[in-house]
């Protein structure tokens, strides 16, 4: 609170302390040296990790890696695609989800998004029969209808992967993200519900995905050994795949390890949270924040709504300007220059595609932070500052 008695705008950026319980194991590891997971005979916090994670998500395999895309890069190698096979990927997502197609010699087609902030079925049904894979970016933990783009997809008997870099926690129909899919990959970069900074995991139940995963992030020789329940598809890959040394180490799982039990506490209080603050954006008539599907429950750590009825980009940037000066910042997607989730500024793609509906999707969409230990003033300040925000410009 200001000496005034007013809040003052909430700080959205300062993550939450990380848990208590990491600075023994931290330190343990300091004293010891011991920071290369296939050190330890067994056990290494690596492994640890890679077994409480899998618990977790009620997966048979999962393998820390050293990012989300490092996950993606080896999730796309472990099928085994020939070269320059047709990815589809949702043009709604991060710039380094094509760049982790285009890193493992496939070709990323980009597939239209609704101004719900999800796939288009009918555009991705339209691509299918020229790809040989599906990445579905579930991009800031909005969820696809996953049973129609499955059902397309096992009719053709294509590979779905999951991108859950943004996902942990969130549910389909009560199955979690990142199990729908052939594999699930995630994140635990700060601006994700686990933070240690960098990190990612990928999470399979088919045994020789997992064994030509596990080989490729860079089990070499027969380090492979310490991945449990894989030895007969390892003895058959070893040394016939690239080691791509894309490898966690040890402090970075020591620092995600305490977070995990605090998954369900921050999926709860980020629903609840988000939902707060949309059910008030809602009662504005210039913003509208698009519901999720009927089988999804989210896990939301940041709000997206549309501007309505704001015809020009200049009264949208007006709205974003009017916000930040109430202390509250808004991305506008597609209305900052150079941004990394426009697709038009993937360059490294060459020429970018027609998409018009993602395109005015990326015009009006806004992006907020809401992470998980706001206070109700807190909510109250930030939904308050974005309605009159939009009040001023348009109302
Ligand atoms: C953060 C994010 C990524 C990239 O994750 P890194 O761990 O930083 O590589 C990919 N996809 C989505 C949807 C993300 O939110």
């Amino acid at each position: 609170m200001a000496p005034d008695g007013q809040t003052l705008a909430p700080n959205v950026y300062d993550a939450e302390p990380i848990p208590e319980a990491a600075r023994a194991e931290i330190d343990r590891l300091l004293r010891s040296g011991d920071l290369f997971r296939y050190t330890a005979p067994k056990d290494a916090p690596v492994a640890l990790l890679e077994a409480e994670f899998a618990g977790l998500m009620g997966s048979r395999y999962a393998l820390a890696v050293s990012s989300c895309s490092a996950a993606l890069f080896i999730s796309i190698k472990a099928l085994d695609l020939p070269k320059g096979a047709k990815i589809l990927v949702p043009a709604f997502t991060f710039a380094a989800v094509p760049s982790a197609v285009v890193h493992a010699d496939c070709v990323p087609v980009l597939v239209e998004v609704g101004s719900d902030y999800r796939v288009d079925i009918a555009d991705l049904e339209a691509k299918l029969d020229d790809a040989q894979a599906v990445l579905i970016s579930h991009m800031r933990g909005h969820t696809s209808d996953m049973d129609a783009i499955m059902a397309l997809c096992d009719a053709r008997g294509i590979p779905v992967i999951e991108d859950a870099a943004h996902s942990l926690g969130t549910t389909w129909a009560g199955r979690k993200i990142g199990t729908i899919g052939r594999i699930g990959c995630f994140s635990f970069q700060s601006y994700k519900l686990v933070n240690a900074g960098e990190g990612g995991i990928l999470i399979t139940d088919d045994p020789e995905l997992a064994a030509r995963a596990v080989i490729m992030s860079g089990a070499y020789e027969e380090n492979w050994k310490k991945h449990p329940g894989l030895q007969n598809s390892f003895c058959h890959w070893q040394n016939k795949l690239p080691l791509y040394n894309m490898r966690m180490q040890n402090l970075s799982a020591a620092v995600i390890r305490p977070q995990l039990p605090e998954v369900a506490r921050r999926v709860v209080q980020g629903r609840t949270n988000h939902d707060y603050v949309a059910r008030r954006l809602n009662t504005s008539p210039w913003l509208t924040v698009p519901p999720a599907l009927g089988p999804e429950d989210r896990a939301p750590d940041s709000i997206q709504f549309n501007l309505t009825g704001f015809e020009t980009d200049a009264q949208a940037l007006a709205f974003q300007r009017a916000a930040k000066a109430r202390g509250v910042s808004v991305q506008i997607f597609g209305l900052s220059e150079g941004n990394a989730r426009a697709f038009w500024n993937w360059q490294f793609l060459g020429t970018p595609p027609d998409l018009p509906m993602t395109r005015a999707m990326l015009m009006r969409a806004c992006d907020t932070r809401l992470p998980a230990r706001l206070t109700r003033p807190e909510l109250d300040y930030i939904a308050d500052a974005l309605i009159s925000a939009a009040t001023e410009v348009r109302g």
